[in-house]
């Protein structure tokens, strides 16, 4: 059910090939078709041949896709107003434990990789002398801190194993 709720939400922001999505929950095509047919089956999503390629097919919502997706991420962002009434400084914190956690269990393969800032090939981490904007983002050119880190960047890119291993230590070292 998580992966039909990410499912469903991605395809609310844009129609995406079955293989994007396998891609994006880091599992197999097999098991991604499950979720996808089971969607389908809801009648919360479409299958529909591809504009832009005659031999695969894109997954869309339907009205009621739409609809509940909307209500998947109104949780979210009643947390993300709970959390900005936070101290920036408890922020930080907390982003801070939260990217230490989701990385963990993604190498304990628990979860989906994400699309955060410490497994993208932009992130600079502990550049700065500033305490409090250590960070770079090299894809927007800009310092940040702890209470910036994004844990599911649209503009992220995968940083190669060892790339990712080595902005581990670096950005853990603190
Ligand atoms: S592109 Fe996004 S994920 Fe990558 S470093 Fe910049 S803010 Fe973080």
């Amino acid at each position: 059910m998580p992966a039909q709720a990410e499912i469903l939400t991605r395809i609310a922001r844009q129609s995406a090939r079955p293989a994007d999505i396998a891609a994006h929950l880091g599992v197999s095509a097999a098991s991604a078709s499950d979720s996808i047919s089971s969607l389908v089956a809801k009648g919360l999503a479409l299958r529909l041949p591809d504009p832009e390629d005659g031999r695969a097919q894109r997954l869309l919502p339907t009205e009621a896709g739409l609809c509940l997706a909307e209500k998947l991420t109104a949780a979210p962002t009643a947390v993300q107003g709970a959390l900005a009434a936070l101290p920036s400084q408890d922020q930080a914190a907390l982003l801070r434990a939260l990217t230490l956690i989701i990385r963990t269990l993604q190498e304990a393969r628990a979860i989906p990789v994400q699309r955060m800032c410490v497994t993208c090939r932009h992130f600079r981490p502990r550049v700065h002398a500033n305490a409090d904007h250590p960070h770079h983002c090299a894809f927007v050119d800009a310092a940040f801190g702890d209470a910036s880190l994004r844990l599911d960047c649209g503009e992220h890119e995968a940083a190669l194993a060892e790339e990712a291993a080595a902005l581990w230590r670096r950005f853990d070292a603190a």
